[in-house]
């Protein structure tokens, strides 16, 4: 049987990290089997979810470059305007469109006796919870509505109840399954009471929504997080009593920031699209989320995604917590940005080059700067600082304003004015032969040259930094730095 693997976030919050590895994971395995990878959109808690979510899904996956085969959408109709649509032979993909299915598979249940209305109120079941803690007895549903007669329902109806569905789970049952991640688990199904499957208002709860879902759309491979661990044995339960297949299921290890802790929103818990908005290329992103809970045995550090797929295994995920650690992400940005050319980093950082107001300067000289430059970036966000001066009609030069004595840069400055090809090996050149005659140590010379051309006390190799600025623009900064220190041109 061919795999199908499915994406299920509930589209209540941003799109951030443990999702984004989730999904990652998911994907990966299904590369992996040239399977299918599946994104279904678990709204069934209509209050909490939101449209703005469901979008910040979809962008997030497509910054990681994660197509899926089927499910939502976002396309511009005619006239412009943006619409989510579903596509795929499964769908709909969004469970609140899939309410049929549900109260079809409750209604089942309920004719099999193996699930039954429950008119229990809030009140009802919160005095039930206060009661189990009082008498320190395990916390749940005790059952009361499991044997009521047709007419106790009537009458319970006639007082204006609406009643949930519940499941009636089995007693005294092992439930074991083998975890592709941790392997073996049991749960013995007298520490689970009978759950709600479905509200009075019809909507599925989770557990259902997902099992009907999952074997719906095929599913073969069930792959999330260990906050999930829990809900399994009820899955598991729900199957057995459609005797569907089971499908396999792997539990992923939580994340925790480095100090231990659970990721926070302050801490690495941002929403995925930050980061892209930072300028984390997505191959360093997808790299990293790789990492985050699984390795191979040599532990290699860096992957392209292609060699992800090929490497990706279940049975090589950890089961203990994968450790956030965002100067990890950074190193792996720069040995993905090392891999890219300048043409390809400039395409990358349009837009950034555009907010920083620097796409009315031509391509070919971005791309020059970025060339330059390449070396210092850590992530697309740093280009405007690092090639910003590099356009600058005026340098800041408060960084280095201890600098005392301009008569060095006043003689320089006509050694540059006589070169005729101002050319990077020719201004070294000349440069150094200057310090040669002058009696000066190339540093001498050299760090107020750079001081004076960009206000900085590091920036690219010097002598091409000059090339690309160009004869003219050279010297005229060179005679600003002198003025603003207080000498004379
Ligand atoms: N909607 C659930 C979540 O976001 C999906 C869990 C699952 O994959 O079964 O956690």
């Amino acid at each position: 049987m061919s795999v199908r693997v499915r994406f299920a976030p509930s589209p209540t919050g941003y799109f951030h990290i443990g999702s984004a590895r989730t999904a990652l994971y998911n994907w990966l395995y299904a590369k992996n089997h040239r399977g299918k990878f599946i994104l279904r959109i678990e709204d069934t808690d209509e209050v909490r979810s939101t449209v703005h979510s469901i979008r910040s899904i979809i962008n997030g996956l497509k910054y990681l470059g994660i197509k899926w085969d089927e499910g939502p959408f976002i396309i511009k109709n005619e006239r412009g305007d943006e619409q989510i649509l579903s596509r795929g032979d499964y769908g709909p993909y969004f469970q609140t469109l899939r309410k049929n299915f549900y109260s079809k598979f409750a209604d089942e249940l309920l004719k099999k006796d193996l699930a039954y209305l429950c008119f229990c109120t809030q009140e009802e079941l919160e005095e039930m919870r206060k009661k189990q803690m009082k008498e320190k007895k395990p916390i749940g549903y005790d059952g009361r509505c499991r044997n009521l007669s047709v007419k106790e329902r009537e009458k319970l109806r006639a007082e204006g109840r609406q009643p949930v569905v519940r499941f009636k789970v089995p007693q005294g049952k092992k439930i074991t399954f083998v975890d592709l991640v941790r392997g073996e688990i049991s749960f013995n199904s007298d520490d689970i009471k009978d759950f709600v499957i479905l509200r009075a208002t019809g909507s599925p709860t989770y557990n259902f929504a997902c099992v009907v879902d999952d074997h719906l759309m095929e599913i073969t491979d069930v792959i999330r997080g260990e906050d999930h661990i829990s809900n399994t044995p009820k899955q598991i339960l729900i199957y057995e009593a459609f005797s569907w297949e089971i499908p396999n299921f792997a539990h992923l290890p939580m994340i925790l920031d480095v100090d231990g802790s659970r990721l926070s929103k302050r801490k690495g818990a941002r929403s995925l699209l930050e980061y892209e908005d930072e300028g984390f290329l997505k191959e360093a992103m997808v790299n990293y989320l790789a990492l985050l809970g699984w390795g191979t045995q040599d532990s290699q550090n860096f992957f392209e995604i292609p060699e992800l797929i090929e490497k990706f295994s279940l049975s090589r995920v950890n089961t203990s917590p994968a450790i956030f650690d965002e100067n990890k992400l950074l190193w792996l940005n720069i040995q993905h940005l090392k891999k890219l050319s300048a043409e390809e980093i400039f395409k990358r950082s349009y837009k950034i080059l555009k907010e920083a107001g620097l796409d009315v300067y031509p391509e070919g000289f971005l791309k020059k700067a970025i060339e330059l430059e390449k070396e210092k970036i850590k992530k697309l966000r740093d280009i405007p600082v690092l090639i910003g001066f590099l356009f600058a009609d005026e340098i800041d030069y408060k960084e280095v304003l201890e600098f005392e004595k301009p008569e060095i840069l006043l003689k320089l400055k006509e050694i540059l004015k006589n070169i005729s090809d101002f050319k990077a090996q020719e201004i070294e050149r000349k440069v150094r032969e200057f310090c040669k005659e002058q009696n000066l140590r190339t540093k001498e010379v050299f760090h107020p040259l750079r001081w004076a051309l960009s206000g900085r006390k590091w920036g690219p190799s010097l002598f091409a930094m000059c090339e690309f600025l160009g004869k003219e623009v050279c010297i005229k900064r060179i005679e600003k730095f002198v003025e603003v220190i207080g000498g004379k041109k």
